[in-house]
């Protein structure tokens, strides 16, 4: 309780907390400054422009596994130091500082002191950013859900156009699915989705992505490839499905996909790549299902048809 009386006495000066006012002055400008971002990246540039104020260095690194960040600010050099980031027990990443000369003891003792500054709103944006993460994921399979397939879909089919590149999409759905629940229960079920969702990431690149489309359909995105492409990656697909075996109660379960593919032409909007794709995945569920069919690359007019 000492300490807390300390603190918020009003008349306790800066000179008893041995703080220099000029000190606080520029503690305070800092913290502020990393308060206006909830981007893990900006934060660090933020924040390694005034640490290039007490230490000089060439390069910085940021490193966190867990969560997939490996930011580069400058030029890699022979001599490092580096600080493992923990908050309470809470491990956010490794940050190291690079240049050509060694560092001090004391330079790295200034590089720890500042640290203080950042470890706060680092683990805040970095819990921000797992959050916007969690809100596009499909949390019973894991894989993209709808909100991020329209976000997604818009900008890619843009860049398809305006850098004339192929882009082509597959419009899955399991067979037969809800015989499945009847047969084996909604658990095993659910364990399908997943499991289909597992083989199909692992057969997927990493620049293809897969959503959730809703119920037992989902969406795979093939930016880059066309439709002979897209009939190939379908095919692969469509036939790890059919023979993975499925199990519930030390039974194997048999589960097939149809499947249709579009791909974009010029001027193709989101909704009509969609509608194609929708379309031709009716037609594969009435051929017979467990195949895949291709829609036309160019769908017919009416005007087409009477000129
Ligand atoms: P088809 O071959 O024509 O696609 O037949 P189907 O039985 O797969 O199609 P239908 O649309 O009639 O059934 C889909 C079923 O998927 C019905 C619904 O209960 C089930 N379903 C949707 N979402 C989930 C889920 O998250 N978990 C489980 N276990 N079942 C789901
Ligand atoms: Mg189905
Ligand atoms: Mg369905």
């Amino acid at each position: 309780m000492d300490n807390i009386d300390q603190y918020i006495n009003p008349t306790t000066t800066l000179e008893q907390l041995g703080i220099a006012p000029a000190e606080l002055q520029q503690s305070l400008k800092l913290a502020g400054l990393l308060q206006t971002s909830l981007e893990v990246e900006s934060v660090l540039n933020y924040f390694l422009q005034a640490a290039q104020q007490v230490v000089s260095f060439d390069a910085a690194i940021y490193t966190f596994e867990a969560d997939k960040y490996n930011l580069k600010f400058g030029k890699e050099q022979r001599h490092r130091c580096s600080y493992r980031l923990r908050l309470g027990g809470e491990f956010l990443g490794e940050l190291f500082f690079t240049r050509r000369r060694r560092f001090s003891e004391q330079e790295m003792q200034n590089l720890e002191n500042l640290m203080g500054q950042l470890i706060y709103p680092l683990r805040n944006a970095i819990w921000y950013q797992r959050a916007i993460r969690a809100a596009k994921v499909d949390s019973l399979t894991g894989a993209h859900n709808r909100a991020a397939l329209s976000e997604t879909l818009e900008r890619e089919v843009d860049l398809a156009h305006r850098h004339k590149t192929a882009m082509s999409i597959l419009l899955f759905d399991l067979d037969h699915f809800k015989q499945i629940n009847d047969s084996y229960g909604h658990q095993a079920g659910d364990e399908v989705l997943r499991e289909t969702v597992e083989i199909c990431n692992q057969a997927l690149r990493n620049s293809d992505m897969l959503f959730r489309y809703g119920g037992e359909e989902f969406v795979v995105m093939l930016p880059g490839v066309n439709a002979k492409g897209a009939a190939l990656v379908a095919e692969r697909l469509r036939n790890m499905i059919e023979k993975h075996v499925f199990v519930a109660q030390q039974k194997t379960i048999p589960v097939t996909m149809s499947i249709g593919t579009a791909s974009v032409t010029l001027k193709d909007k989101v909704e009509n790549l969609i509608a194609r794709a929708d379309k031709a995945l009716y037609q594969a569920k009435h051929a017979g299902r467990n195949c895949v069919i291709c829609a036309e690359s160019a769908p017919a007019t009416a005007t087409a048809a009477t000129a």
